[in-house]
């Protein structure tokens, strides 16, 4: 079965690359013992990407796939972008992701304009210098409040308006469907299938 390492100890996120990537055997830095933390601060979600899954396939000399995501809305000026995961964090400590929920929305009062698309940057690094890297979105809007209980971090408040859903309220396939990562990885996948 081929293996592919994933840059990040995230849980949710290793769920979702597992069901992604059927037949691939999804690896997490611990499971072999690296401790391997990389600084997101790269100007872009490419640069976030390709740094992790550079670094790291530099340390375990094996496929690494480096992943870099976030949600940006059109009326805070596109973000938070590349800084989702620390949105709302004075430097010493990450918020809660209610908080965070929490935190959008109130910037959110009021707005008219509710757009927003989520971003899936994926760098597969195969061996020194030899990567493949893809970016998807999917766009929707911000819900007034939060509904649903699946996936992760923004999803509650993520709404599909042709649905009339946000993306927690999905069922686990139906978001893998629709999104960023979804659409990212499915294109990855058939780029690998199509190598030589
Ligand atoms: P990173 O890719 O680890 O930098 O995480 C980016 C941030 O965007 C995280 O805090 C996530 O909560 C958020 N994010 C990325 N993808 C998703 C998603 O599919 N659903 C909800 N939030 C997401």
């Amino acid at each position: 079965m081929m293996e592919l390492l994933l840059a990040s100890n995230n849980d949710h996120k290793h769920a979702e690359f597992v069901r992604l990537f059927p037949g691939v055997r999804i690896v997490r830095p611990r499971e072999i013992g690296v401790d391997f933390d990389f600084a997101e601060d790269g100007a872009s979600f490419l640069a976030n990407a390709f740094g992790k899954a550079r670094a790291l396939q530099e340390i375990a000399h094996r496929p690494v796939i480096g992943d870099d995501s976030g949600l940006c809305v059109a009326a805070l000026g596109g973000g938070p972008g590349v800084r989702s995961s620390r949105y709302g964090s004075d430097g010493t400590r990450k918020l809660e992701t209610p908080e965070r929920n929490a935190l959008l929305l109130s910037r959110l009062r009021g707005a008219a304009d509710r757009r927003a698309f989520f971003v899936c940057c994926l760098v597969l690094a195969m061996e020194d210098e030899r990567f493949i890297a893809v970016q998807e979105t999917v766009h929707g809007e911000i819900a007034d409040s939060p509904r649903g209980a699946n996936g992760f971090g923004y999803d509650p408040l993520f709404l599909l308006p042709d649905r009339g859903l946000t993306i927690a309220e999905l069922p686990e396939a139906e978001k893998d469907l629709v999104s960023h990562r979804g659409r990212a990885a499915r294109r990855l996948r058939a780029m690998l299938d199509g190598m030589p």
